[in-house]
């Protein structure tokens, strides 16, 4: 399958057609000093534009010239990085009239991006009439983020007005190269806990925990978090006040010295070029030393943090420009890591080079405990493969039954030793009612659960027996208990935090198993034939029979022949969006958007 990616900035355009079975880029344009200057090469050839100095003239030309250098190849889709898609957009989509409006109201979000990403979806359609299109939005992977972590601590009036927080950039190679990572290490990213440190010209680092975006440095804006070329990160917001007052700066003065000014070129004083600023280093100039210095601290500082968000690592990531090609920079980053399990084979990390053939080294010593891999990105790709998806997606005629939905109430699932403690030795639980998956069963037998703050009297306990305790609270539950627990899919307690049981005939404290389980289908592996979906994929379901129509984001499939298809979300869930035990839902397949005039939860 071939497919077009288009990535079109204000000024710059970069368009490749992909051949997707063999993965290698078939038709390369680039375009920049858009639309004054135009210097347009195709193939690594230039080629001359006479046209009128207009974006839009200028991207109908270069669309004009892939059509015609296609030949007889056909592409079956146009892929196009769209950088912002709010809260609306958790994954790819098919671009339609809906998903265009929604792009053009987030302009208001990224006036320096969506503009331009909307004119060449909108060429794109003009100059291939008839092709699909679809949007990879670059803030996708990170709507997985808990809220703790997307909001600003500012009043929640202004939050709610200007839709103020936190949705982080890159998403789309954080992505791809935990995917890449997790082939290669032959390992299933759901199992992991990875740190993907992006350094290119733009740079944001991103802690992906079991598959899933949980933290990352940028913000509302791509301009928080990392040291970057031209973009400071990571700033006190008393400054800019402070700057406007003293250099009498209007606000557009002040974001053109945050984004443009700031960052390696200001410190350096040099470039915004980190092989520039490496040389002029070893020669001595404390400029580009400091430039150095305060890029490695800021990274190390941020990968201390993630690792503790996520109560430990598998996986550091360096990719991007300056991650891919800069042993230097990353033997900086990882010195004194090794107390977090991070220590590079220093030979392996300096010969290491990267190219398409050998796109993934890596680079830890053989007795790291944490794997520190280069990777080389390729967010052209990524698009690629996602747009590929969406257009199979789009082709296959879907015959979709509706999946009901169950609400749990808090609950917790019990070991034999634990059992033994709290109602005594050999106690066998007693069946209250039976529950809707075979087997299970919701027991007479309660316990007590008590927090740092308040406890909760008799929760149920549900049975059989399992090999691990579990706890399983509502985001309520845990703000009375006063414990803070990681949303987690039922089985996977590592690193969760414990809690005080009470029974009838002793009381126990399990050292971990407190979680707020994250929202799942039960299905057995017909159905999961019949949608089309694996354990452990992430969907969608749409609820629209429902008085107030919202869509679930980021449910988990759980597989087993031992399951009836069922949709299991908490009752916080449940109350948010008015739903009751009984009512259905639709599995979403990618191609169908999130509606704008819908409520997410
Ligand atoms: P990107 O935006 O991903 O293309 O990355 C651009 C950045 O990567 C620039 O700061 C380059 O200086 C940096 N870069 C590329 N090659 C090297 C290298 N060999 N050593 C250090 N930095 C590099």
């Amino acid at each position: 399958m071939y497919i077009l990616v288009v990535n079109c900035g204000s000024s710059s355009l970069k368009a490749d057609v992909l051949d997707l079975q063999s993965k290698k880029t078939i038709i390369e344009l680039d375009a920049e000093r858009l639309p004054l200057q135009p210097i347009i090469h195709i193939n690594n050839e230039e080629v001359v534009y006479d046209g009128k100095l207009e974006l839009g003239e200028i991207l109908v030309f270069c669309l004009d010239k892939i059509k015609s250098e296609l030949g007889d190849k056909k592409i079956e889709g146009i892929g196009h990085r769209v950088v912002h898609g709010g809260d609306y957009y958790s994954q790819p989509v098919l671009i339609d009239e809906k998903v265009e409006n929604a792009i053009e109201e987030l302009c208001a979000l990224a006036p320096l991006h969506n503009p331009a990403n909307l004119l060449g979806i909108q060429k794109a359609k003009q100059v291939f009439a008839d092709l699909p299109n679809v949007a990879v939005f670059d803030t996708a992977f990170h709507q997985t983020l808990p809220n703790r972590a997307k909001q600003y601590a500012i009043d929640k009036e202004i939050i709610k007005k200007y839709n103020i927080k936190r949705y982080g950039f890159h998403g789309t190679s954080h992505k791809y190269i935990a995917e890449r990572a997790g082939t290669f290490l032959k390992q299933d990213i759901k199992h992991l806990r990875m740190i993907s440190c992006h350094l290119g010209n733009g740079a944001s680092v991103c802690a992906i925990e079991f598959g899933r975006s949980i933290e990352t440095s940028m913000g509302m804006t791509p301009v928080e978090g990392l040291v970057m070329g031209t973009r400071s990160g990571d700033i006190d917001a008393g400054i800019i006040s402070f700057l406007q007052t003293k250099e009498n700066w209007t606000a557009q003065q002040a974001e053109d010295f945050l984004n443009n000014k700031s960052g390696l070129a200001g410190l350096s004083g040099l470039s915004n070029d980190m092989r520039d600023i490496l040389q002029k280093a070893s020669e001595g100039d404390e400029n580009a030393r400091t430039a150095i210095q305060v890029f490695t601290h800021r990274l190390t500082k941020y990968i201390g943090a993630y690792t503790a968000l996520m109560g430990g690592l598998d996986v550091l990531i360096f990719t991007g420009g300056i991650g891919e090609n800069s042993a230097n920079i990353r033997n900086r980053v990882c010195q004194r890591l090794d107390f977090l399990g991070i220590l590079l084979d220093e030979d392996k990390n300096k010969s290491t080079q990267l190219s398409n053939e050998n796109d993934v080294s890596n680079i830890s010593d053989e007795n790291a405990r944490v794997k520190t891999l280069a990777i080389k990105t390729d967010e052209q790709l990524a698009i690629a493969i996602e747009t590929q998806k969406i257009v199979e997606e789009k082709n296959k005629v879907n015959c979709i039954p509706k999946i009901p939905i169950a609400i749990s109430a808090r609950h917790v699932h019990l070991t034999r030793e634990t059992i033994d403690i709290l109602y005594g030795k050999g106690y066998e639980l007693t069946s209250y009612k039976p529950l809707s998956q075979p087997g299970q069963f919701a027991a007479n037998e309660t316990v007590t659960i008590v927090g740092p703050r308040n406890k909760y009297e008799n929760v149920r306990i549900l049975g059989p027996l399992r090999s691990k305790d579990q706890v399983e609270i509502s985001k309520t539950d845990e703000f009375f208990l006063g414990i803070d627990a990681p949303v987690r899919e039922s089985g996977n307690v590592a690193g969760t935090p414990g809690i005080k049981l009470i029974g009838k005939n002793g009381e126990t404290t399990i050292k971990e198993g407190v979680i707020v389980a994250w929202r799942h289908i039960h299905m057995h592996p017909t159905d999961a034939e019949l949608f089309g979906v694996k354990d452990q994929d992430i969907v969608s379901v749409d609820v629209d029979d429902n008085e107030r129509p919202l869509t679930f984001k980021n449910v988990i499939i759980r597989v087993s022949d031992k399951f009836k298809l069922e949709m299991h979300i908490d009752t916080d869930e449940g109350n948010a969006a008015e739903i009751k035990s009984g009512e259905q839902g639709t599995l979403m397949t990618t191609t169908k958007l999130v509606s704008l005039n819908t409520k997410n939860v």
